[in-house]
């Protein structure tokens, strides 16, 4: 039996589960810093495998893979929370998984997130769930138009998601294919004023670092733009940290997570979501602090220290999208400002989260009116 706490030190092998994006700024981190790394997806030549020393080529849940990864790296990792649990135990015998599956298992899941969110004594967005449209009028009854239907598992970038902003006026079939699914859950639409996240990195002797608030927008459900510092008061900001510190203790966090805030009109702050991971708010943390997201979560689930995180410099981060990045590329010439990354995606689609660019400022309402006004991010 390996003995869990000790530190494992660069030469090691880290294998990562998935390789997308998140994955490859792992990558990339890891081996700055002399760790090999293996990637698992079923995606031949991946954006990770691309940046790492060896690929596993096999879907996230064939167990026989998860175990020949498992037994040819030190460490094991993964870049998403739809990870099969259960398979995360079975190969817990053949080497250290120090994230365990408290984490996983409570956030893949909307009804057991908010039920963890709530019994930690924060704010969830008031939510019900349905199982049939019987169920959906009593919800919707009880919560009050507009309304947010969503899947429970599985969703991101407003996948499975279904606004309802006027109940007398709804596509029952679209309501009806959701709830095919199984059950859903149904949110009460908040008046957003902001929205924002806060990163926490922990080691598996429970030292943290917590990243400063980034302040995001959305678009069509999507990410577009982050920004660092986060524009928001004082009371919500130390409300903010203590939410980080104490989610991160109950679920016992070992490397990088992220919690999705919603601030609303009326000033109250509510818990959205919790990505046991990286994030993509965070992405600006690779040129704006003192380490980022990705060294942290390394650094945590090889049980190095963690250091006190600083900020540098403000930053914003822009998302480039299937439809942005040709034209961001051609426009990189122009902008010695811009922290271009391409993630190196095989197909480019509309929507599809190709690269981001981070730009460090002294004055961050003059960089967001920048990225708007250039006409790349209007499609
Ligand atoms: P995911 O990120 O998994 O796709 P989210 O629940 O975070 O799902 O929703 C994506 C975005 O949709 C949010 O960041 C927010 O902009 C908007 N949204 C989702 N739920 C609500 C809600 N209850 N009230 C207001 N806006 C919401
Ligand atoms: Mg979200």
């Amino acid at each position: 039996m390996k003995n869990l706490n000790k530190a494992l030190l660069p030469g090691k092998t880290i294998g990562i589960i998935g390789g997308g994006q998140l994955g490859q700024m792992m990558s990339f981190s890891a081996k700055e810093m002399g760790y090999k790394v293996i990637i698992l997806d079923p995606q031949e030549d991946c954006p990770a495998a691309q940046v790492s020393d060896g690929q596993i080529v096999a879907e996230y849940n064939d167990l026989d893979k998860l175990i020949e990864l498992a037994k040819a790296c030190d460490v094991l990792t993964y870049e998403f929370e739809n990870v099969d649990a259960e398979a995360i135990n079975e190969v817990k015998k053949y080497t250290r998984v120090p994230q365990g599956i408290k984490a996983l298992s409570v956030t893949q899941n909307r009804i057991s997130e908010k039920d963890f969110i709530t019994a930690s004594g924060f704010q969830a967005v008031p939510h019900v769930v349905i199982e049939n449209i019987f169920e959906y009028h009593r919800g919707v009854e009880k919560l009050g138009a507009p309304v947010i239907l969503k899947t429970i598992r599985g969703g991101y970038d407003g996948k499975g998601q279904i606004l309802i902003e006027d109940p007398e006026n709804v596509c029952y079939a679209d309501i009806e294919h959701l709830l095919m699914q199984g059950p859903c859950m149904l949110e009460k639409k908040i008046d957003l004023k902001q929205e924002v996240s806060v990163v926490v990195s922990a080691n598996s002797d429970g030292q943290k670092s917590i990243f400063p608030i980034i302040e995001n927008i959305h678009r069509h459900n999507i990410l577009h733009l982050s920004t660092c510092p986060a524009a928001i008061s004082e009371k919500s900001e130390q409300h903010i940290y203590q939410v980080g510190k104490t989610l991160a203790e109950k679920l016992e966090l070992v490397g990088t997570m992220c919690i999705e805030f919603f601030i609303s009109t009326d000033d109250e702050v509510y818990v959205n979501e919790i990505a046991p991971r990286p994030h993509n708010s965070g992405h600006l943390t690779i040129e704006a602090c003192n380490i980022s997201q990705f060294d942290a979560h390394i650094r945590g689930i090889c049980n190095l220290a963690m250091p006190e995180i600083e900020l540098l410099k403000p930053a914003a981060m822009v998302n480039l999208l299937g439809q942005h990045l040709e034209n961001a590329k051609q426009d990189l010439i122009n902008h010695p400002e811009w922290h271009f990354h391409d993630y190196g995606k095989d197909a480019v689609k509309e929507n599809r989260k190709m690269g981001h660019i981070t730009i460090l400022s002294t004055d961050l309402t003059v960089t967001k009116q920048s990225i708007e006004n250039n006409s790349i991010w209007d499609v």
